[in-house]
């Protein structure tokens, strides 16, 4: 009987003790605080597996999500935004999908104390911006770009040889450090006639695809080979995007690309998409970048979680992003390109993707 009772004193004092350090925000770090994780569209796989893993690394924390996509419809995501603050979010996750469209509703999540991560893109014009959780954007251009270079022998002295660009989406501050990025590299052999693009289109605004849409940039491709490429060859196209990069393929293949007597011209990529390792395992696609958005994932819940806290999160850039109006301190990870003779060793060897995944159906 004593024993039992005193069993029975020592579990309650566990119990208590357990309720205490739970209150007391010393415990477990999330304890049921509310995370608004707004992404851009779920046609991009990679946005899909920034969300889950988001949402998994936070639920670990003790966090709850609402994790929204917009199907890259800017007033969807905003309505988004605005419904997460409405049903009290503690803190704002958020992948814009124009980054210039925002500044209205951080403003309310400002008023309501929420306060917001901008995850992989910049969010421009707010000073309601934390921190920025993103990749070395320019350097994922200068891998890009030095993929060709490399290929094409550039540094030999090889050439002269036809290019064509395409840049991502104009209402991505990224598109830009992508784009800059590979002209660092390429804008040198353009200059001394090394590539030549026939088109003449070197300018961003001529390379840009809105929203990064792949149909459109196979449009694109199209127009170019039908004005500028019936008797010549095009020996390289810089792609900022898997996407972009598989609507390109299309448009070659369209004309006959892909030949022994016509082989198809090195195309870069971003974000190691399945549909392009796949491509790039059958010879089409020649490269991508991969990042690992797994990491990423956990930088931006590392960002909110001290935030919440009422602590400095880690970063490693405070100069970079500049918004518009101020500089978003920010973590920058490293993006890795990776081709035939390396995606076995950084895409499955980081368990990234299994064999089974890039077996072809
Ligand atoms: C991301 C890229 C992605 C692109 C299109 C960019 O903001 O950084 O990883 O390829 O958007 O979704």
């Amino acid at each position: 009987m004593k024993k039992l009772g005193f069993a029975l004193l020592m579990s309650i004092m566990v119990l208590a003790l357990a309720a205490c350090s739970a209150g007391g925000g010393g415990g477990a770090a999330g304890e049921g605080k509310f995370v608004g994780i707004a992404m851009p569209t779920k046609s991009s796989e990679r946005w899909v597996a920034d969300g889950n893993n988001m949402v998994q690394e936070f639920k670990a924390l003790g966090y709850r999500t609402d994790l929204q996509y917009a199907e890259d419809v800017v007033e969807t995501q905003v309505s988004q935004i605005e419904n997460m603050i409405t049903k009290g979010v503690d803190v704002l996750v958020i992948a814009s999908i124009d980054g210039e469209s925002l500044t209205n509703v951080l403003k309310k999540a400002a008023s309501a104390g929420i306060p917001v991560i901008s995850y992989d893109r910049l969010i421009r014009n707010s000073e309601h911006v934390s921190y920025y959780a993103t990749f070395d954007n320019f350097k994922v251009g200068v891998l890009q770009a030095s993929y060709i270079e490399d290929k094409l022998g550039l540094k030999d002295g090889a050439g002269p040889f036809h290019i064509e660009l395409f840049a991502g989406s104009p209402d991505d501050n990224n598109a830009y450090f992508f784009f800059n990025g590979a002209m660092s590299v390429l804008q040198p052999y353009i200059d001394s006639g090394k590539l030549v693009v026939k088109s003449g289109q070197t300018a961003f605004d001529q390379a840009a695809t809105l929203r990064w849409d792949g149909a459109e940039a196979q449009k694109r491709m199209d127009n170019l080979l039908s004005a500028h490429y019936t008797t010549e060859r095009v020996d390289a196209v810089l792609s900022p995007y898997d996407g972009i990069s598989i609507g390109i393929l299309a448009s070659l293949k369209g004309v006959g690309y892909g030949s022994d007597s016509k082989p198809l011209p090195i195309i870069t990529g971003q974000d190691a998409e399945l549909a392009s390792v796949k491509s790039i395992i059958a010879g089409e696609q020649t490269q991508t970048v991969f990042k690992d958005t797994r990491e990423l994932a956990k930088k931006a819940v590392e960002m909110a979680d001290a935030v919440l806290k009422g602590e400095e999160a880690e970063v490693n850039d405070t100069k970079t992003y500049d918004n518009g109006v101020k500089v978003v301190p920010s973590y920058l990870l490293e993006p890795v390109s990776v081709d035939i003779s390396n995606y076995k060793s950084v895409l499955i060897g980081s368990g990234y993707y299994s064999e089974k995944d890039l077996a072809s159906q």
